[in-house]
């Protein structure tokens, strides 16, 4: 990008301009979500220099909800290697919705780590002696993508805990299968307080910078995980991270990016910045209206398609 103040204001711009804009529906299947503030929006973006950008509400704290997958895919990666990993979870897109009963015929494993059955997957394989550990490991990996110590929502975690059933499901089908190791109800449960973690759109930005460093936190200099398992992650965003808008994603603003039922969404630019978006609206993919509108006018006035000639 050209430089702080063109980035500072192109952010400030989009804010100004992009909160007015209507449409959308806050997600209310998890019943604490339903109790976000539609209006709440903010951008942030963090260069690999460890420079933060931001406009708007950048320090409120939300669950993170799916934009945990792709961090805890990495956790899996750097842990296990690509081919056990890949024993469990395939890397196709499912063109399908987020919580799709998506299992290979044949293998009978979920099509990717970005949807539901393919993340609860990931989540089991985490190593650790029982689920207080195999979480805590997912926690302190965050956290470390983040540069601070994270935690979770007890409240949100409680509210999907409550009302989770098709997860369950899910979990049931694939140790079925032979998709999911161990205990079915354990699995969703660690993944369900996964998906309770808060942060900031400030730290999203910070973890969807790391990747786009090859794993090394900007901010920090810890390295998080080892670049390929970087450079894995971020090509599983690319093609399956925006549920079922991952084709259209791709043609119109061609970064790899992650989003979340709380509203949240991390892209990254390859070896130039992670940014990130938070607001509560989503559209009928599920995918948040102000941060796919707020990512498509940033690649074109940017040129960030990866595709692009540079
Ligand atoms: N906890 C949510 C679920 O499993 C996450 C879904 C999402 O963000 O796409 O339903």
């Amino acid at each position: 990008m050209e430089g702080i103040d063109v980035v500072s204001e192109a952010l400030a711009d989009l804010h100004r301009r992009l909160l007015a804009l209507d449409g959308g529906a806050v997600a209310d299947y998890i019943p604490q979500l339903a109790l976000a503030d539609p209006d709440c929006f903010g951008l942030a973006l963090v260069s690999l220099d460890g420079h933060r950008y931001r406009a708007g509400r950048c320090d409120e704290a939300f669950t993170l909800q799916s934009v945990t997958k792709p961090f805890v895919l990495a956790l899996a990666l750097a842990e296990l290697g690509a081919e056990e990993v890949g024993r469990t979870v395939g890397a196709e897109p499912s063109g399908e919705a987020f919580n799709a009963i998506s299992l290979d015929p044949v293998t009978g494993r979920p099509a990717n780590p970005m949807i539901n059955a393919g993340a609860i997957a990931v989540t089991a394989l985490v190593p650790g002696g029982d689920p207080a550990e195999r979480f805590a490991r997912i926690l302190d990996c965050l956290g470390r993508f983040a540069g601070r110590p994270l935690d979770v929502d007890e409240e949100v975690y409680r509210s999907e805990a409550e009302t989770g059933d098709r997860n369950r499901a899910l979990a049931h089908l694939m140790r079925g299968t032979g998709a999911l190791r161990g205990d079915p109800a354990e699995a969703v449960e660690t993944y369900f307080r996964q998906c309770a973690v808060r942060a900031t759109v400030a730290d999203l930005a910070v973890m969807a910078a790391t990747l786009a460093n090859g794993g090394v936190n900007p901010v920090t200099g810890e390295a998080v995980v080892p670049e390929p398992v970087a450079v894995a992650v971020l090509a599983v965003m690319a093609t399956c991270g925006m549920y079922d808008a991952a084709g259209e994603w791709m043609l119109r603003v061609g970064l790899p990016a992650k989003s979340g039922v709380s509203g949240g969404l991390v892209a990254v630019s390859p070896a130039r910045f992670g940014v990130a978006v938070h607001s509560p609206p989503l559209d009928s993919f599920g995918n948040p209206v102000r941060g796919v509108a707020a990512l498509r006018e940033l690649s074109e006035r940017f040129g960030l398609h990866l595709m692009r000639n540079p």
